[in-house]
């Protein structure tokens, strides 16, 4: 397929509500490239620069969703999510050509399209700081899940001497999570992670004072070395066997943020998934918080919270990671390989240089 051609993503087919996605599930294919020339008053043609695969995409390949938020992929559909890209051309006075966009979770895997401006979103130029990942990453979802869910449900204070764990701690959110812990001023951060590297990486690179891989070592025996305080607040990304053993090591009146539970988004249950008896138990005996948090639900502190962890990068307090795949057609590699733990940091798609 020659470089111009426009190509986009589709379903081809899903895994099943109980199947872990695969490369089959999606297919590319050469397909028609807007033109500027046909735009419409209130349309802008853009240039996709970056995609973003994200955990919770695995709701869209089942019939049902599950979140109220998310619409189900059906089969042929061109896959969508969230994405930046830049303006080409706009019939908005809103968008000019150069500026960057986001958009809600429809953003379409293709290399160039044609949208309402009304569901794109400008960013300001100074808020990529020249690296437009940067939008999907600690500047976007995944940041301003780290930063509100620690604010929201952590109840974090220096003066309270905290002990902080992390799971899927070398991941886009676990590794922005780790960071502001430390920056709002709990005494130890400890994260959990499935390899050797992941584990180097967090105590080295990023300041975590403990790093358990849960692959090859015993995580019980492990957190109890590695927080012998117990622990105060636990940042839980993928739920199952890990949080059990975590909410196990728990002190009295400490919190769980439940942000995530990746390790059962292979399987058809409720979100949140039911929990073991003794794990329910400990949390009602220890008097530990567990609400579910939802980042699209503080909203209306997205941009106080997108300042905050600008300011943060800027001061160099944010390191941000991230794992690219190059090309359009990888995308659907990408997302896979990101649920099997491929990644360090954000997992994007690169699809264009500016
Ligand atoms: P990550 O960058 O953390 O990537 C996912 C990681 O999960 C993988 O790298 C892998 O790392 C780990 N993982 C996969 N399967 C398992 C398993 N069975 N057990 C343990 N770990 C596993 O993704 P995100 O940062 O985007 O998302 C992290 C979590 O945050 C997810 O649960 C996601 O749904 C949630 N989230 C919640 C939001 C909210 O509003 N509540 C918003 C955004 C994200 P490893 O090698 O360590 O296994």
């Amino acid at each position: 397929m020659p470089q111009d051609v426009n190509k986009r993503v589709f379903l081809k087919s899903r895994p099943g509500v109980n199947g872990e996605p695969t490369d089959d599930n999606f297919d590319v294919e050469g397909c028609e490239t807007p033109s500027s020339d046909k735009l419409q008053d209130g349309e802008a043609l853009v240039k996709t620069l970056y995609l973003s695969v994200d955990p919770a995409f695995r709701c869209c390949l089942n019939e049902d969703t599950g979140a109220e938020y998310l619409t189900p992929l059906q089969i042929g559909d061109t896959v969508h999510w969230l994405g930046i890209g830049v303006v080409m051309a706009s019939k908005d006075e809103g968008l000019k050509q150069g500026d960057y966009v986001t958009s809600n979770f429809d953003w379409p895997w293709t290399n160039v399209f044609v949208k309402a401006a009304s569901q794109l979103k400008k960013l300001p130029k100074e808020s990529v700081q020249d690296r437009p990942s940067l939008a999907l990453s600690a500047l976007g979802v995944t940041g301003l899940t780290a930063y509100l869910g620690i604010k929201v449900k952590g109840h974090v204070s220096p003066a309270a001497n905290q002990t902080m764990v992390i799971s899927a701690a070398a991941g886009s959110t676990g590794s922005l999570a780790g960071q502001i812990a430390r920056a709002e001023g709990c005494k130890r951060v400890v994260g959990i992670c499935g390899s050797k590297e992941k584990c180097e990486y967090l105590t080295s690179q990023l300041g975590f004072d403990a790093a358990i891989n849960y692959k090859t070592e015993d995580v019980s025996d492990r957190l109890k070395e590695a927080c012998p305080d117990g622990v105060d607040v636990y940042f839980d990304n993928v739920g199952g066997d890990i949080s059990d053993k975590v909410i196990q090591q728990m002190n009295r009146d400490s919190h769980v943020i439940l942000c995530g539970q990746i390790a059962v988004y292979n399987k058809d249950v409720p979100y949140p998934p039911p929990i073991p008896a003794p794990t329910q138990q400990t949390l009602a005996e220890r008097n530990i918080t567990r609400d579910r948090f939802l980042v699209l639900n503080y909203a209306d502190q997205f941009d106080e919270a997108l300042l905050t962890l600008a300011s943060m990068l800027q001061q160099g307090k944010l390191q941000v990671r991230e794992t690219v795949m190059e090309g359009i057609e990888n995308a659907g590699k990408a997302f896979v390989s990101m649920m099997k733990g491929g990644n360090i940091g954000k997992q994007v798609v690169k699809v264009a240089d500016v």
